[in-house]
């Protein structure tokens, strides 16, 4: 036991808070958007109360990025805000795609206004003025503490905001652009022949999945309300277990609506059997704080005592670990639901 005073590195960026969309359409209804920059303003506090050291990220550049996404997608995000100033008026503050295609529909328009479906796959992924800054940002966290474990380090946690782990190697979704938790774990590839993902958001990690499918040496483990019943709906199901080289390693483990805090405990006993069965050799948590029961997503009842026993039996495990923020949008608990998790992962580290 290391006990409570036990800190970690985490890495943080102010451009997290940059990305500030206005609202978002809902059942019809125009509604503000919950993955606010007021996140972040919480999420960092409860760095501060457990005395962590918080570091800036370096730039790991375009190249980093390329390692799980496609280069026609970086170029678009990059760019749509400019280009969406050169579409005629009227147009609204920021980007929207109108038309979406459905992946039968394969050929990648030339024009900006064709790729804006192809790339975005629905209305919570708009791109204002400033948002490519907190997209790359919040993917040069990731990787910033990503590469402290693979220098050594036994964990680290990245604040991350925009999340990560809806988007595929070439599609936003989800409130996600740019796949954090994929890239911390491709990142920790280039020192460990194994690494493992865990998803414990309430929703399930859909594009870490995709980007993972057909991979025998990253396993992808999500924890997640039944999809039939929320996002991301039409993916997120028990039989989906990977292609090729990644058959078998890719693992749903959906859960009905309000479900508490034991049995979610059991499919996480579960989910760290299935992980230690593949003998990683680092792991990725991507640390969704949404299913805490008062979260607006209403699907799951975990409490805030739940997250640090979460957290507890995730650090027992005793692997090289990167901690990668991804939802949670109960603003006013993610201070004390982080200061959970991080405590109880913390209370079982050491020798
Ligand atoms: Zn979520």
């Amino acid at each position: 036991m290391r006990g409570v005073f036990a800190t970690m590195l985490a890495v943080y960026s102010d451009d997290n808070t940059l990305h500030d969309p206005d609202h978002f359409i809902s059942r019809g209804v125009q509604i503000a958007v919950r993955e606010s920059p007021e996140r972040v303003v919480q999420l960092q506090a409860a760095l501060r109360d457990g005395g962590h050291v918080i570091r800036a990220p370096r730039d790991f550049g375009r190249d980093a990025l390329l390692s799980v996404h496609d280069p026609r997608y970086i170029d678009f995000l990059a760019n749509a805000y400019d280009n969406w100033q050169t579409l005629p008026q009227p147009r609204g503050p920021m980007v929207l795609a109108n038309s979406y295609a459905m992946r039968q529909m394969k050929t990648l328009p030339t024009s900006f206004e064709g790729q804006l479906g192809f790339f975005l796959s629905g209305n919570s992924v708009p791109i204002g003025p400033q948002s490519w800054r907190s997209i790359a940002s919040s993917a040069n966290c990731a990787l910033e503490a990503a590469d402290t474990v693979r220098g050594g380090a036994a964990e680290s946690y990245a604040l991350c905001r925009p999340p990560g782990h809806h988007a595929y190697a070439d599609l936003a979704g989800g409130y996600c652009f740019l796949n954090n938790t994929a890239l911390a774990t491709q990142h920790l590839r280039g020192r460990f022949a194994r690494v493992a993902v865990l998803d414990v958001d309430v929703h399930h990690g859909n594009g870490t999945q995709s980007i993972f499918w057909e991979r025998g040496d990253v396993l992808t483990v999500s924890i997640h309300g039944d999809p039939n019943t929320g996002y991301p709906w039409q993916v997120g199901y028990a039989e989906e277990r990977g292609e090729g080289e990644g058959l078998g390693k890719n693992l749903n483990l959906p859960l009905p609506l309000g479900t508490t805090d034991a049995p979610y405990l059991a499919a996480l006993d579960h989910a760290l059997a299935a992980i230690r069965a593949f003998d990683p050799e680092a792991c990725v948590i991507a640390l969704g704080l949404d299913a805490y029961e008062e979260d607006s997503s209403e699907m799951m009842r975990v409490t805030t005592a739940g997250f640090g026993a979460i957290g507890a039996r995730i650090g027992a495990q005793k692997w090289p670990t990167v901690i990668v923020q991804e939802g949670g949008y109960a603003v006013d608990a993610l201070r004390r639901n982080l200061g959970s998790f991080l405590n109880g992962f913390l209370s079982t580290r050491g020798a």
